[in-house]
């Protein structure tokens, strides 16, 4: 049997209403993670367990946290040197204020080639073509060398428990390549944006409106926090540069606040502000130089306050102690993620995008972090991002993927597994 016979074997086991039954299922399972609403995970990781033992494959459940479950599904083919993942997540972003849809958040409504509903887009239905892609491998009965794992994994949109618990128990260490289902419209996508976020917090001293000099104000050291920020970006996109493809880096200060805590008045000059900085980087920038660096920002905005109202007070003929202090804390650290262009997997899914769609293969990076970061970051596992739908999409109100699209992803999916665990491959 050939490779062209292989082909139309597998793209023959792709079935569009299969495909768009499974991802309406998985839709209508309201999985945010939200303990006091009493929804989670658990119900979506069990559909798919059961789906995939329905097909025949060997399934197990990692329970990450409580009602919180990774869905491991492994098939063996022939022995080989490679193991392939698709990796694809359970839970979804909340839907926010429902009266802001059209369409039922949980109803998988189909008008036109669309389908409506939170997860349509990221990832519910990139997650389904990767299941139909791996379940159309199997029946086709090509011959394949290595392992094929499909990784259902929770908390992507969280603190990412999920592929970090699939780390720890060491479901990673065999694999090679990983192709990550997310909402990529087609684009090849082999690098991801970096980020560091950090909490910011300027205690100053609280006091009536109608007599500031009673209390300390931290404002001036917002202020001067922001402009310091933006200094700081304009040196990394000077010093950087623009990437092909994830763009500028940035340096952006996105919730500014005070009080810190509590209710706001206008007559009360707040005690402590906060500042929240998310910080993306691109290939090249040295993590720990920007952390040293808002670090000594905190220091010299500490620094030029005080000395601010140092001399502010000789003028005014007042005494205050300028104990002002501005600290800064990490909240978050993930690296930028960048794949070799010539990589097996890379070269897997562009012959896989060139085949199904007839275009060329569009290298792109992915904005924000997702579940392949740490597969990257942790195990040098190999990563291409790639799925259905528009980026934008992702987590709007009246969120839909296009099933012409997602029928295509699943095609694209199935043929980067034959591509890539083709008998007679000789690496790992
Ligand atoms: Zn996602």
């Amino acid at each position: 049997m050939g490779f062209e016979e292989d082909i139309e074997r597998v793209l023959h086991e792709i079935n569009r209403e299969e495909l768009v039954k499974l991802t309406a299922s998985l839709v209508r399972i309201n999985s945010v993670w939200d303990p006091d609403g009493g929804t989670s995970e658990q119900p979506a990781a069990e559909l798919v367990a059961e789906w995939a033992e329905g097909n025949g494959f060997q399934v197990e459940m990692d329970q990450v946290a409580p009602g919180r479950p990774n869905t491991i599904i492994t098939w063996e083919c022939e022995p080989g040197p490679r193991t392939l993942l698709f990796e694809g997540h359970t839970d979804v972003v909340t839907p926010g204020d429902p009266s802001a849809w059209n369409h039922d958040p949980f109803g998988a409504e189909i008008i036109g080639k669309r389908m409506y509903g939170r997860g349509t887009n990221d990832t519910k239905g990139n997650l389904a073509a990767m299941l139909i892609a791996m379940a159309a491998l199997k029946r086709s009965q090509v011959r394949l060398a290595g392992r094929m794992i499909g990784g259902i994994l929770c908390d992507e949109e969280g603190a990412m428990i999920g592929v970090l618990d699939f780390i720890e128990r060491g479901r990673a260490d065999r694999i090679t390549g990983a192709v990550i289902c997310e909402p990529q419209n087609g684009l090849v996508c082999t690098s991801q944006k970096g980020a560091v976020r950090a909490r910011y917090t300027i205690k100053a001293r609280m006091s009536h409106g109608a007599m500031p000099l009673s209390g300390l104000n931290g404002a001036p050291a917002l202020s001067r926090l922001i402009e310091g920020l933006h200094k700081m970006e304009r040196e990394a996109v000077k010093n950087f540069g623009r990437h092909e493809h994830l763009g500028w880096p940035s340096i952006t200060p996105t919730v500014i606040q005070s009080p810190s805590v509590g209710p706001a008045q206008l007559n009360v000059m707040p005690g402590e502000a906060k500042l929240l900085v998310d910080v993306r980087t691109i290939p090249g920038q040295s993590h720990e130089a920007i952390r040293e660096g808002l670090k000594a920002l905190a220091h010299q905005v500490e620094h030029a306050v005080r000395e601010h109202y140092d001399a502010y007070d000789r003028e005014l003929a007042v005494q205050r102690p300028h104990n002002l202090k501005v600290n800064v804390e990490f909240i978050t650290d993930r690296p930028c993620t960048k794949t070799d262009k010539q990589d097996a997997i890379v070269l897997a899914a562009d012959w896989a995008t060139r085949h199904v769609s007839g275009k060329e293969p569009v290298h792109a990076g992915v904005p924000g972090a997702t579940d392949g970061t740490f597969l990257w970051q942790k195990r040098n596992i190999p990563i291409v991002t790639m799925g259905a739908g528009e980026r934008e999409v992702a987590h709007q109100a009246d969120e839909w993927v296009d099933l012409d699209q997602l029928v295509e992803t699943a095609r694209i999916y199935a043929l980067s597994a034959l591509h890539y665990l083709q008998p007679g491959n000789s690496d790992g």
